[in-house]
């Protein structure tokens, strides 16, 4: 039998899943469709606490400390299942098409740098020596050296092969709700019957606030947030680094793709990709790379991203004894993979849950906001 039962195979719940294995706990993950995949395996992965800015320092140290365990978390997966899902520390490149936008990025680098980012403003010259396929007449930019990407798709089918290397078991089923009795957890009730476990963890991603059986007082207020995003065909390494303009970025893999993306629309569990969403995109692509014209788009597709009334993912334990939540991870959830698997092993197996404070599933949606870390937007 199961001491733990995670609920959800995105990346978080195969984290924790890694994580409790490997720390000797029988581990079975549930889903209802294939692991690895949902916004998992929709996302850009862009691992960039700064230029995200996040909305309070809380989030902002969660991320800092999770992108510091990405190398080890990357090659200790990778040494268990022998996938490599490619960390690329190439830096963030932030364009500015005219002096105007220029001089707006100039205060967002000073924040960024606060909060530990390591910023260098460029001139032109400097930006297309870099990224030459990047538009002539650009401004400048602001460069953040100290942020990275994963192929999180790689990282998915990495952490799988690790978990499954390690015992954990996992299930695919149509129906799942939670069992409880007024004060604790029971277990799992599926098609093909009831589960006992003491310990559930939801980590369906933007599905957490719709898990059957799961009393009102304990549900957490997570919504689906759609992004659609698509794939250039480009040459190995005619770019380099994460280049965002606004909230708009291009992300160029190791396979010969590069990535743009991504629209924010809130429309229900709808993950379509829309004509207006592909017309967006490719805008904001054409503008800051006029040079992407000529190449094929090669795929399509949408997520959604599991948003939070405060920008924060719920972590740790509710007020039901043995179900645990780690979900609502919005922009950020491929980044906050090793440090949520980190922090819920914490809990389940020693208690701890000294570092959960600010993202406790009790707080309430307007709670205290600790010191402010993007003091702009
Ligand atoms: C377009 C886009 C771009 C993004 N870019 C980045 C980025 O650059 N960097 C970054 O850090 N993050 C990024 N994100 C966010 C990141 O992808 C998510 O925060 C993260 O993947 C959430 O992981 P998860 O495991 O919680 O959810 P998911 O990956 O969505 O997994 C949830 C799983 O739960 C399962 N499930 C749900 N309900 C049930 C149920 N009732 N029973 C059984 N199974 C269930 C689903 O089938 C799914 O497999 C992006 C997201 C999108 C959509």
């Amino acid at each position: 039998m199961a001491d733990v039962a995670v609920v959800g195979a995105g990346l978080i719940g195969l984290g924790v899943a890694y994580e409790l294995a490997k720390r000797d706990v029988a581990v079975t993950v549930f889903d209802r469709d294939e692991p690895a995949r949902a916004a998992s395996w929709a996302g850009a992965g862009m691992l960039a606490p700064f230029s995200e800015e996040l909305p309070d320092a809380a989030m902002l140290a969660l991320c800092r400390e999770s992108l510091a365990m990405y190398p080890v978390f990357v090659e200790d997966v990778r040494e268990r299942s022998g996938v490599d899902a490619r960390l690329r520390r190439d830096g963030t490149l932030h364009i500015a098409l005219d002096d105007a936008r220029l001089a707006d990025l100039a205060v967002h680098a000073e924040m960024y740098r606060r909060n530990g980012g390591e910023v260098t403003m460029l001139g032109r010259g400097d930006v297309l020596a870099r990224e030459p396929l990047l538009a002539k007449d650009l401004a400048g930019a602001v460069f953040v050296a100290n942020e990275a990407q994963v192929d999180n798709r790689r990282l998915g089918r990495a952490l799988l092969a690790a978990c499954e290397s390690l015992g954990v078991r996992f299930k695919r089923v149509a129906d799942i709700a939670l069992d409880c009795d007024a004060r604790r957890v029971r277990g799992l009730r599926t098609q093909h019957g009831f589960t006992p476990v003491g310990t559930v963890v939801n980590a369906a991603g933007a599905w957490a606030g719709e898990l059957d059986g799961v009393p009102d007082d304990v549900r957490i207020p997570v919504r689906p947030v759609a992004g659609e995003m698509l794939a250039i065909a480009l040459p190995r390494k005619a770019m380099r680094a994460l280049v965002w303009l606004g909230h708009r970025y291009l992300v160029p893999r190791d396979d010969g793709r590069l990535l743009v993306g991504a629209t924010a629309v809130e429309r229900d569990f709808d993950a379509r990709v829309t004509t207006a969403g592909l017309h967006d995109l490719l805008d904001a692509a054409l503008a800051v790379a006029p040079a992407l014209a000529g190449f094929a788009v090669v795929e399509t597709w949408a997520g959604l991203r599991p948003g939070t009334p405060d920008g924060r993912p719920y972590l740790g334990a509710t007020a039901l004894e043995g179900y645990v939540v780690a979900a609502g991870h919005f922009r950020n959830g491929i980044l906050l993979a090793p440090i949520t698997a980190r922090l819920i092993a914490d809990l389940v197996v020693d208690g701890r849950d000294a570092a959960l404070g600010p993202f406790a599933a009790t707080r309430t949606a307007a709670g205290p906001r600790s010191m402010v870390a993007n003091e702009i937007a």
